[in-house]
């Protein structure tokens, strides 16, 4: 691995990205390909691969990356977390989600919680090698629902009606009812979720809160993990909720108006994690067919001496190389905002742009990577046809890249003349902002 790097790396970033990059080629990427070909319920057993690369990448200690150093993260630069999002998402992009989600609940806790939760559920996960998070938003009657919200006129948002997980105060604990939709990456093999949930009786989806939710506890049930066309190295699948109590220190984030901030805030996150794997993806995609282009002969000459091949391999490169960099500045101010200073104003329009323009040329990169590969590229014995699969259901997660755009849209027509981050938008749901 070794490609010029407009961001002159230093040395450690450099022998950090090496170390990554070999994890991902010798222990990530063999194992995504064989989970990608097994039947989900096999995927999701003891002896499956997926708990084999999730408790290495624990031993190597990727999931403490988005921790602040004193609470036992591992010191690094926002270049170098985009560093390692990028090549674990060049091994698969679906252990780079399965790795975000199993950061989400316990980084959110640590940010935003108590001493208490900290205490008794992120110090054991950031030492255990067993203990793994998902991230419940999406619900059977809301998907995107749950991203426009924010921004939406007040009006239509109260037209979205109730959600489908509501929780309801009783005493000192809280009540969780309901169901999270069957895409929640994990949920079949976590053992904790973070859970979006709407108040009982609350107006819009805007009421309501975000709690760690262990998923050992009475009342909690699993669906089936669901057979995806695509990052089925990752398993999915529903959670349900009858009754399921929980204690007042595990709601992180309370009802009020700070939670469409911290929504708006965490997708700002969640998005630079996305545009890193994409950018992983596409960078993988195009790899494969620059390799398979130099060694194919047709028409009496290797594929990368025809114009077309030539035209296909230039764009995928500008498309990959000014991805890369618009991501990592976007995370790089991200992280300060949210990570560092703890100022919570991130850019939503900015950091919205990078995930979708990132998963947009990923599928562009992926699709064109297969259109060379001939009909070799649709055949399962090449690895690209996994990867315009995995492309293309990056499209949806996290957000439709339609929908993302609309949300950021709005921002962009509301806030463009504005230097800081306007939380105004909440003055529909609150009279006091
Ligand atoms: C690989 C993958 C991983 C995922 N991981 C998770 C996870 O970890 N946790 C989780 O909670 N969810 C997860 N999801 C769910 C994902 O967030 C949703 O699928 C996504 O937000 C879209 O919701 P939906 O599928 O219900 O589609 P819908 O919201 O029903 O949308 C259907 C279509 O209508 C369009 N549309 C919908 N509403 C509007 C609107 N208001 N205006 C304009 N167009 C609209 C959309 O763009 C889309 O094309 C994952 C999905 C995938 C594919």
């Amino acid at each position: 691995m070794n490609f010029l790097d407009l961001d002159e790396l230093s040395e450690e970033d450099r022998l950090l990205r090496e170390e990554v990059h070999r994890f991902a080629a010798e222990v990530i990427r063999p194992a995504s390909i064989e989970l990608d070909r097994m039947p989900a319920t096999e995927r999701i057993k003891p002896d499956s691969p997926f708990f084999k690369v999730m408790k290495e990448m624990k031993k190597l200690g990727f999931h403490k990356i988005m921790l602040p150093p004193d609470k036992g993260g591992i010191k690094m630069t926002p270049l170098q977390r985009y560093i390692v999002l990028e090549e674990i998402a060049w091994g698969s992009v679906g252990f780079a989600t399965a790795l975000g989600v199993d950061i989400i609940p316990f980084s959110c806790a640590t940010l935003f919680g108590g001493k208490e939760v900290y205490e008794e559920l992120v110090v054991p996960w950031l030492e255990r090698d067993d203990w793994y998070g998902c991230w419940g938003v999406t619900e059977p009657q809301h998907g995107s629902d749950y991203l426009i919200f924010l921004r939406e006129e007040k009006e239509l948002v109260e037209k979205m009606g109730a959600g489908n997980v509501i929780a309801e105060k009783d005493g000192g604990k809280w009540v969780i009812r309901g169901q999270k939709s069957g895409w929640v990456s994990s949920a079949p093999i976590a053992t904790h979720c973070g859970l979006h949930a709407q108040v009982k009786g609350g107006r819009t989806l805007a009421d309501g809160l975000f709690a760690i939710v262990p998923l050992d506890l009475e009342g909690v049930e699993k669906g089936k993990p669901v057979e995806m066309l695509g990052m089925r190295d990752n398993p999915q699948g529903e959670l349900f909720f009858n009754d399921v109590r929980i204690p007042e220190h595990y709601v992180i984030v309370a009802p009020g108006p700070f939670y469409a901030i911290f929504c708006d805030q965490l997708l700002c996150l969640t998005s630079c994690g996305m545009g890193a794997f994409a950018v992983g993806l596409a960078r993988a995609c195009f790899e494969l067919a620059l390799d398979y282009a130099k060694q194919r002969v047709q028409g009496g000459a290797s594929l990368v001496k025809h114009k077309n091949i030539k035209l296909k391999l230039y764009e995928m490169f500008e498309k990959i190389e000014t991805a890369r960099y618009y991501v990592r500045k976007v995370m790089e101010y991200t992280c300060r905002r949210i990570l560092e200073l703890r100022t919570n104003d991130a850019s939503p329009r900015h950091a919205r742009a990078a995930q979708i323009y990132a998963k947009k040329i990923a599928f562009e990169v992926a699709n064109n990577a297969l259109q060379i590969f001939g009909a070799y590229g649709l055949s399962k014995d090449f690895i690209i046809e996994k990867f315009f699969r995995d492309s293309r259901a990056m499209l949806i997660e996290d957000g439709t890249v339609e929908v993302l755009s609309l949300d950021a849209s709005d921002d962009v027509i509301e806030n463009y003349n504005k230097d800081y981050y306007d939380v105004s938008f909440l003055k529909k749901f609150y009279e006091v902002v």
